[in-house]
Formats: structure tokens, C-alpha cells, sequence
């Protein structure tokens, strides 16, 4: 089976990166799907997030490292892949994962969405977190993979 995990990844945590290994392992081939929106005001362009993913996941030979932009149901049809990962972390992230879930497939029946729960190590973990911890300075050692921690700093240092 072929699936896509769409997100953010702004930037990948070791909770991504624990759902893309768990997935990955289920799945014939994995496509992970960066989101482009220019709307959205993220610390990493597009290309450094997908640099990023790339490095994190070189140890997985299934794994694809993507793109889209619009609509997930329309990437959806270009890829011909209609199985969509998602991670739950706690309560909070249900209703809007179960909204999404839902508009996906009104837009196309086709789509289906996997939930994977988190690890409970990473239940907390979240990429503005990280970010906000970075900013100020502080470990994120055990939250991020080191090439993330790095680009993180170069980030956070060169706007001093
Ligand atoms: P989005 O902006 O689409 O929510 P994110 O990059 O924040 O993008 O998240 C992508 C997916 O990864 C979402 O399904 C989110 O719930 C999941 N996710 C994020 N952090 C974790 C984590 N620590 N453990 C498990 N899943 C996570």
C-alpha cells in the first residue's frame, strides 16, 4: 500500500519522524508531502524544510520526500494516492484531524485517513514548541534529529 503523510514540517520533530519510521514500516512506499503556503508564516522556506526531511530520513528507502501546494485532495489525484497519514497526539488534536479527515473525503470520497497515535514520548512534542524553546535558547537536543537542532540555531542566531 502506498500512503501520503502530509504536514508542515516546519521543522520535522522526532515526532514526525517516529510516525514516518512507524509508517514507513507498514507501508510499501511512503510519500511525505510538505505544504507550501505562503499564507502560513513558517520559520523554514520550503526548500530547507524539505532539505531537512531528506537528511532525517535517508536511512529509509521507501520514504519520498514531496511537495504540494492548494488542495491535499487534488495532490491526492495527481499522486493517484488516496491513503493519507496522520499523527494524534492527545484529545486536542482530534477535532481538527477528524475536520480534515471529513473535508478530504467530501472532496474526494476516494480519500481515506489513517490516524497513528503518537509515541507516548512525543505526545507533547509539537514544532512551535520547538521553536519557542530553540528561540530562547534553550536544549531541544532530545526533540529534534541534530541536522534540525543545527538549522535551528543557524536560524535563531543569525537573526540575532
Ligand atoms: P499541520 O500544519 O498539517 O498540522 P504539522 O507538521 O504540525 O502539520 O503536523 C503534521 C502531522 O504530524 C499532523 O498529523 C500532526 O498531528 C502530526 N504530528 C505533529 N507532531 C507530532 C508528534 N509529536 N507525534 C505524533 N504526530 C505528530
Amino acid at each position: 500500500m502506498k500512503a501520503i503523510y502530509p504536514g508542515s514540517f516546519d521543522p520535522a520533530t522526532y515526532g514526525h519522524l517516529d510516525i514516518i519510521e512507524r509508517a514507513a514500516e507498514k507501508m510499501d512506499h511512503l510519500i511525505v508531502a510538505v505544504l507550501d503556503n505562503p499564507s502560513k508564516n513558517s520559520l523554514f522556506s520550503i526548500n530547507e524544510r524539505i532539505g531537512l526531511l531528506k537528511e532525517v530520513t535517508k536511512h529509509l528507502s521507501n520514504v519520498e520526500i514531496d511537495y504540494f501546494s492548494g488542495l491535499l485532495s487534488d495532490y491526492a489525484s495527481r499522486r493517484e494516492c488516496y491513503n493519507m497519514v496522520r499523527g494524534l497526539r492527545a484529545v486536542s488534536d482530534f477535532e481538527y484531524e477528524m475536520q480534515m479527515a471529513l473535508v478530504n473525503r467530501s472532496l474526494n470520497p476516494k480519500i481515506e485517513t489513517f490516524f497513528m497515535a503518537s509515541d507516548n514520548k512525543y505526545a507533547y512534542l509539537s514544532s512551535s514548541i520547538v521553536k519557542e524553546i530553540a528561540k530562547f535558547g534553550g536544549s531541544i537536543t532530545h526533540f529534534v534529529p541534530k541536522a534540525v537542532e543545527n538549522a535551528l540555531k543557524e536560524k535563531y542566531e543569525g537573526r540575532k
